[in-house]
């Protein structure tokens, strides 16, 4: 044991060297302890010049602790550029620029600009022309603006690569070696990343200098509070399964892990269908639709994202009810990160991973690897979830607060009409008012859990809940991100030409200018018919037939099927 490190940590913050402005911002911000990575790191870089890298999962407070210390060291009085902080997207550039802000409330004479793609360019440049001690940027825009001559790194003390990593996984590899390249050899060099891959390794070998390494325990504080559920089905009933859980958890608010931006954009598409409040968050959107879907995410209009790994990284939201793994990772690392992302600020998280049989390996192998232990669970079958939402319905119906004053006028009326009811038929007529949309779709769901027996393979499922393969038409459609137009209000207005929502929808795909949506074949004539007539946000509509996609068989669940298996992810 080795306690006397134990006892020299410091507990507050107060015990650190940092100035007396950003220790009453931060205690405002109502950080009270240095979290375990912020202990390491805030003290070695108050003290030391000496390189840096650090592992640590989403979560453990990196942000303030390269932050702080950098906003420490600032010289107020040069206007020059001293820190340059690179990370992946532009949602953490946006975000870290927040939160350093935050930090120096205190400090105004400390300026930081955050510099990425998707958002003019002038008006960053100009911004950095202002003076800007801080930097944080995307590689892209950061190497941008010094091909540009709008940014100097001649006087950079300290470089920080957050979410390296990631930023290595999507390609900013020459980006990142062309930014240093303008930094002196001098500099401090400070590393943050979730995992260690290879590639990361070979990045700090070759840019950098005897770093200390840090690493915190993989599992933060907050995930002991997340429990590990596993459930077994088929791989075409994951959907399903996603389906359940948001039925049985009705205030469900959380994050679907798929592997592929295709995958993301299949599973939200069918749960806005199915009327859920879901979107997606993967890197085919533009920053504009990004942006919306992150705000309406945190505002819990949406309550399950779609995302990426890569989308979702580092993106600060906290109190997730649940994280789902449509898919497992390959990667034990990248479970605990998503994980990571429920059972935060001290509230109770379960993280589910939707596996089929060959996949029990997988779990134990994660188990083993990342030392936690998972619970293999039932599905919820369909009378599960009535029981459930009933019960919660007739909860409601006993508490609610009675508002006698307000609905005194309408009883007489009401009782009158209500006559002919008994106390018993009453009862069953508010509950089926309410709840018949349940009983319907899972009156003959199957139960969809494995048992892990060989013949569960072979049989073919009866009584299946889930939609049949159909026949679909695909339109082209005259409208694309330039007329903000998404999944959900492409549906929207098929919807509407259809005066349904019944029309079964396939593959949306949506581009600058125009879009393409597959929509059962037998709906073709109305829609095109209908759709001409409409107008979108001042736009005459135009629906016409498509060709259909070559890649794109008649029987699609075969395909994405196959399609699962043989397309890693590009790492
Ligand atoms: P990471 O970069 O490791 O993913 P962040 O820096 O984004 O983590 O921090 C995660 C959350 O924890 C943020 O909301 C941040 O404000 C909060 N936080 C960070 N440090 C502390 C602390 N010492 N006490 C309380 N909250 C903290
Ligand atoms: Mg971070």
């Amino acid at each position: 044991m080795k306690h006397h490190q134990q006892q020299s940590r410091p507990e507050k913050f107060s015990q650190f060297l940092l100035k007396g402005e950003l220790l009453k911002a931060i205690s405002e911000l109502g950080f009270e302890k240095p979290t375990p990575i912020q202990e390491k790191v805030i003290p070695h870089l108050l003290s030391s010049e000496q390189d840096l890298i650090a592992s640590a999962q989403t979560g453990t407070g990196k942000t303030a602790a390269f932050g702080l210390p950098l906003l420490n060291l600032i010289d107020e009085t040069d206007r020059g550029t001293q820190a340059i902080i690179l990370c992946p997207t532009r949602e953490l550039c946006i975000q870290i620029a927040g939160d350093l802000g935050k930090y120096s409330k205190y400090i105004p004479a400390i300026k930081i600009v955050a510099v990425y793609g998707g958002a003019r360019i002038d008006v960053q440049m100009r911004a950095l022309k202002k003076g800007a001690q801080i930097v944080i940027g995307t590689p892209g825009r950061t190497r941008d603006m010094l091909k540009r001559g709008k940014l100097r790194l001649d006087n950079v003390r300290r470089v920080v690569l957050d979410e390296a990593d990631e930023m290595l996984s999507m390609g900013f590899k020459e980006d990142l070696e062309a930014i240093l390249s303008q930094t002196q050899e001098s500099r401090q060099t400070l590393l943050f990343s979730a995992t260690m891959s290879r590639r990361v390794v070979a990045l700090t070998d070759m840019y950098m200098n005897n770093p200390l390494e840090i690493a915190v325990a993989r599992i933060n504080l907050a995930a002991a509070n997340v429990k590990h559920v596993f459930y077994l089905v088929q791989a075409r009933d994951r959907y399903e399964t996603v389906k359940r859980i948001a039925d049985i958890n009705p205030d469900i608010y959380g994050i679907v892990f798929c592997r592929t931006r295709k995958e993301t954009q299949e599973v939200a598409n069918r749960l806005m269908i199915d009327n859920y409040n879901a979107d997606t968050l993967h890197g085919d959107l533009s920053q504009a639709q990004r942006d919306e879907v992150m705000d309406r995410f945190r505002r819990r209009q949406i309550q399950l994202l779609v995302a990426t790994d890569v989308a979702a990284r580092g993106l600060d939201v906290d109190d997730l009810t649940h994280v789902i793994n449509y898919n497992l990772p390959d990667d034990d690392e990248i479970y605990i990160h998503r994980s990571g992302r429920t059972g935060r600020a001290g509230k109770k998280g379960i993280s589910i991973a939707i596996a089929h049989s060959r996949e029990t390996r997988k779990i134990r192998d994660i188990e083993q690897k990342a030392g936690i232990s998972f619970s293999k669970e039932l599905v919820p079958t369909g009378l599960d979830i009535c029981q459930k939402r009933l019960f919660a319905l007739i909860n409601k119906i006993e508490n609610i607060e009675v508002n006698e004053a307000q609905i005194g006028p309408f009883l007489p009326a009401i009782q009158e009409k209500l006559a002919w009811l008994d106390r018993d038929q009453l009862i069953k007529h508010f509950v089926s008012a309410e709840f018949n949309r349940y009983l319907s779709y899972y009156e003959n769901a199957p139960d969809i859990n494995l048992t892990g027996h060989p013949k569960d393979f072979k049989k073919g499922r009866r009584g299946t809940a889930s939609r049949p393969s159909r026949g679909f038409k695909r339109f082209y459609v005259n409208l694309g991100f330039k007329h903000k137009i998404n999944p959900a209000k492409l549906i929207g207005l098929v919807n509407e030409c259809l005066r349904s929502n019944e029309a079964p929808i396939g593959h949306i795909e949506i581009l600058k200018n125009f879009s393409f949506i597959e929509v059962d074949a037998s709906f073709a004539a109305q829609l095109i018919e209908a759709g001409h007539k409409k107008k979108y946000a001042g736009v005459k509509v135009v629906i016409d037939p498509a060709a259909d996609k070559p890649e794109h068989s008649k029987n699609p669940r075969k395909k994405k099927y196959k399609k699962k298996y043989s397309s890693r992810k590009k790492r």
